[in-house]
Formats: C-alpha cells, sequence, structure tokens
C-alpha cells in the first residue's frame, strides 16, 4: 500500500483535526471522497461555533451591550481574515450572503439592473447551474443574450471561441475558475484581461477553487468574485462575494430591510455604505465567525502545500481508476484541480452512475453521482451522469486504494 506521500505533508494529523472522519459507514471505515460537494469541518471550526453559542451570541451591529459588541467584533475579524485570504485591497469589499448561488443572483440582480437590450452575456458551457440560470433570468428581463464559450474534449475551454465572441456588446463575463464536474482550471487571469479589453466585468465562480488553490483577486483583477462556505471547512449557509469597491458603491442593494439603511422614513430611504447596503437583515453570524475560522485553519495547512499535495493525489487516483479495465475519466484537461468524473463499463455498456454510488456507498465510500448541477456539461459528453470522486487534503493514497478496489467489485457484480 502507498501510505508515504511524498513532501512533507502530515495528513495524518490533519485528519485527527476532523471528528467525522473517523466514523464508520454501514460497518466500514469513512472514506469521504465528495469533497466538491460539501467539505467536512475540523474541530476548530466546530469549537468556535460551540463558543460563539455558549459565550457571545448576541445581535450584531445593533447593540452597545457587551455581548453584542463581541458578537460583532468577531464577525468584523472574520470579514478581514476573508479579505487577506483572497487578498482583497479592503474588508468592505467582502459581501456575507448564503454561498456562491446567492452572491451569483445578487450580482445578476443588482449589477444586471445596468443591463439593456441587445447587451451580451458570456458564460462557458462548463458552468454549474448556479452560473447559468441568474444569467438566463437577467437576459429575460433584459432582453439581452447570453453567449456560450464552447469547450473540447478534454474539457478544456476554448480561448480562440472565446475572443470571437467577445464584442463591445459584452457586458458581463462569469466563468468558473475550476470546473466541479471536470476539474479544469481556467486561465481567468487571461479571461478577465482578454474580457477588460472589451470594457466588460468578470465574475468568477470560486467554489470549487479557493479549497484547492490561493487566489489573489487583485492580481486577478476580478470584478466580482464568489464562494461558498461549505466548500472550504467552513458551515453551510455562509458564503462570500467580493466586489471592487468602485462597482458596488454604484450598485443598487439587493434586498431592503434592517442594517442596509442609513436611514428610513415613509418618504425616503437612503443606504448604508458598503458593505453593509448589501447586508439586509441579521447575518447568519455563527457562520460568518465560523467561515473566519475555516479560513485560518487553512490558511494554517498552506495553500501551496495543500495544491502541492492534492496533485500528487490527483495522479495517483487517475493512473489507479485507469488501470480499471473500461473505465474512462471525463475530463482530461491538462490543468486540473483535484476531480475525478468517471464512467464504469462492463461488456454491455455503461453502467449507471448511480448504481456504482450505491455499491460504493455500501462499503463505506462516498463519491457523488449525478449531472452535479451541469447538465448541459453532460450533455456535451453525451452521459446522462457521472461518478466523481473529489478528494480534500485529508484525502490518502490507501482511500484512493479502497476505492479502485470497491469499483473492480461493482464491475464484477455487473458482468
Ligand atoms: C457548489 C457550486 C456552486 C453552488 O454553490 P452553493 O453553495 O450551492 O451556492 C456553484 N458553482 C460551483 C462551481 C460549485 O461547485
Amino acid at each position: 500500500m502507498n501510505t508515504a506521500p511524498s513532501l512533507d505533508f502530515d495528513v495524518q494529523t490533519l485528519r485527527a483535526d476532523f471528528p467525522i472522519l473517523s466514523e464508520r459507514v454501514h460497518g466500514k471505515p469513512l472514506v469521504y471522497l465528495d469533497n466538491g460537494n460539501t467539505s467536512q469541518k475540523p474541530r476548530q471550526v466546530i469549537e468556535t461555533i460551540d463558543h460563539y453559542y455558549r459565550a457571545m451570541n448576541s445581535n450584531v451591529h445593533r447593540g452597545n451591550h457587551f455581548l453584542s459588541q463581541q458578537a460583532t467584533t468577531a464577525l468584523e475579524a472574520a470579514r478581514r481574515t476573508t479579505q487577506a485570504f483572497i487578498n482583497a485591497a479592503e474588508d468592505r469589499e467582502i459581501i456575507f450572503v448564503r454561498g456562491t448561488t446567492e452572491a451569483i443572483n445578487l450580482v445578476a440582480t443588482s449589477f444586471g439592473d445596468g443591463i439593456q437590450k441587445g447587451d451580451e452575456i458570456l458564460i462557458s458551457g462548463m458552468e454549474h447551474h448556479s452560473n447559468i440560470v441568474p444569467w438566463q433570468m437577467l437576459c429575460a428581463r433584459k432582453g439581452a443574450e447570453l453567449r456560450v464559450v464552447p469547450i473540447d474534449d478534454n474539457g478544456e475551454l476554448i480561448m480562440e471561441e472565446y475572443e470571437n465572441l467577445l464584442s463591445d456588446r459584452t457586458k458581463i463575463v462569469a466563468i468558473t475558475h475550476i470546473s466541479n464536474t471536470l476539474g479544469t482550471v481556467n486561465p481567468v487571469k487571461r479571461i478577465i484581461e482578454l474580457a477588460h479589453e472589451h470594457g466588460a466585468v468578470v465574475i468568477v465562480d470560486g467554489a470549487q477553487s479557493v479549497p484547492h488553490t490561493s487566489v489573489d483577486v487583485q492580481a486577478l483583477d476580478a470584478d466580482f468574485y464568489v464562494f461558498s462556505g461549505h466548500k472550504i471547512f467552513a458551515p453551510t449557509g455562509i458564503g462570500v462575494l467580493y466586489g471592487k469597491a468602485a462597482l458596488l458603491e454604484t450598485m443598487p442593494p439587493y434586498h431592503g430591510g434592517g442594517a442596509m439603511i442609513s436611514s428610513v422614513t415613509f418618504e425616503k430611504t437612503t443606504y448604508n455604505d458598503i458593505p453593509f447596503k448589501f447586508e439586509a437583515g441579521t447575518p447568519h453570524v455563527e457562520g460568518i465567525i465560523g467561515l473566519g475560522a475555516a479560513l485560518e485553519y487553512v490558511r494554517g495547512v498552506g495553500l501551496d502545500a495543500i495544491a502541492e499535495y492534492e496533485q500528487e493525489l490527483l495522479n495517483y487516483g487517475t493512473e489507479a481508476l485507469l488501470g480499471i479495465d473500461g473505465l474512462r475519466i471525463i475530463g482530461t484537461a491538462r490543468e486540473k484541480a483535484s476531480v475525478i468524473s468517471f464512467m464504469l463499463r462492463n461488456p454491455d455498456g455503461d453502467i449507471h452512475p448511480h448504481d456504482v454510488g450505491t455499491i460504493l456507498d455500501n462499503d463505506g465510500i462516498a463519491i457523488r453521482t449525478g449531472h452535479h448541477c451541469t447538465q448541459p456539461l453532460m450533455k456535451r459528453f453525451g452521459v446522462p451522469a457521472t461518478c466523481r470522486a473529489s478528494f480534500a487534503f485529508y484525502n490518502t493514497k490507501d482511500e484512493i486504494d479502497v476505492l479502485v478496489h470497491s469499483l473492480r467489485k461493482v464491475q464484477k457484480m455487473f458482468a
């Protein structure tokens, strides 16, 4: 068995931080390979939330009593942690939302307010439904056009097609940094540069990138960058919209209510400054503080070390899976994150991914099977669904061996 990673990365010590990883499922040790769907939480995050409710719980930004000040201080510290994590220029450029989906809807609705008939919005053929549907809704409201940059058989964006589609009619480019289904890493810096030459703004879907690679929104020159807490070891229900201050300031509010105003009369309401203009109502305080703890945790492990170790898992996993007769990998881009989508065959054809997933589950292995919220991508590759193993830094080569063993078993059962 291959246990020792070739670099100085103490995966067993890190695993011990994640209580759920020592659970058993159907009597077998849990092998959690569904990190692209959601990630597990380290005790540092769980304890931060526990401490919040035991010692600090209070509403924020609206009380001058002790607990409220403590909670507000902790929340704003988490905002600065998030700012530093993606190297935003200012903490007011960090808006807390429910997740990637809400962040994209916020931008599509609020920034989208300025879109006019005949304008064009560009997305790619590998987008998650949450980076397709809000733009379709915006196009329907405004009479704008949605254009789609095609991808090649390896699952890479066809950059010449992108350049051809860009024009002065292009107002928004919405693109995923890393594909949740294929693992493709898109050249977002170049994509942004080209969009800016045409005066378009770019929103990057970072749901799959922030847990795996270090992101610098200023170096990328991203106009908007969005991600979900739950995929980066933080709680569900919390996410981040980064936007350049100059853009956010010109945008109308998304939700109206408390906290987003500076004064209200029945005749006229004036809005609060950013970030509060976009944070109506009582925020998800435990989620925000938990996100701060998760980002501190990831920073402590180190994204460069994580990226290097996960590439090793990806290479090992790719080779091991291709060792199975008749298994094919969907998504073979040159630059990939630690996500492997695949189809398993027997002599009669593809075994349905749902059957594969069910049998793996019996062995304690969690993978995702289905369309991964990317139905147009499934159509592009001519499959109804795929099996997807997605790794986090706490996964091991031993776990990949368990997966391969179980997949061979599936093949025998369906032979
Ligand atoms: C998960 C995911 C989303 C949606 O995130 P939510 O947390 O469900 O809002 C969007 N895009 C990508 C690439 C994803 O992986």
